[in-house]
């Protein structure tokens, strides 16, 4: 197994290169299973904007921003405007004491992953 830095940020380069293509790094969210990119030229102040936008119910306004500044594709303006740059609160959980895969959440007694099932962990 090669190791590969999941978290690592997507330079502008990268972005472009991968254009629509589903993106193979970021945050994960098991929800959907999609990975939500992170973007080397996220600016704090970008974000909040963006943020704001999501807030307000601007989706198609938060997704042409993310596009125009980070050359990204419509394709990965959605995925990260959907999750507002990170999956919902509860997700990922805590990995699963068996498989080590995230449960669903830090509530969770039961892993959809290996179908394992604990009391207490
Ligand atoms: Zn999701
Ligand atoms: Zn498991």
């Amino acid at each position: 197994m090669t190791e590969k830095n999941q978290n690592k940020k997507y330079s502008k380069d990268e972005v472009i290169k991968f254009g629509d293509n589903t993106p193979d790094r970021g945050i994960f969210c098991p929800k959907c299973e999609t990975n939500i990119p992170e973007f080397e030229d996220m600016t704090p102040e970008l974000e909040t904007r963006v943020l704001k936008l999501i807030r307000d119910g601007k989706r198609l306004m938060a997704m042409v921003e993310l596009q125009s500044a980070l050359a990204c594709s419509t394709h990965w303006s959605k995925i990260w405007v959907l999750h507002s740059g990170k999956p919902s609160p509860d997700y990922p959980g805590p990995p699963c004491p068996y498989c080590s895969k995230p449960l669903k959440t830090s509530l969770a007694k039961y892993c959809l992953h290996c179908q394992n099932y604990w009391r207490n962990k």
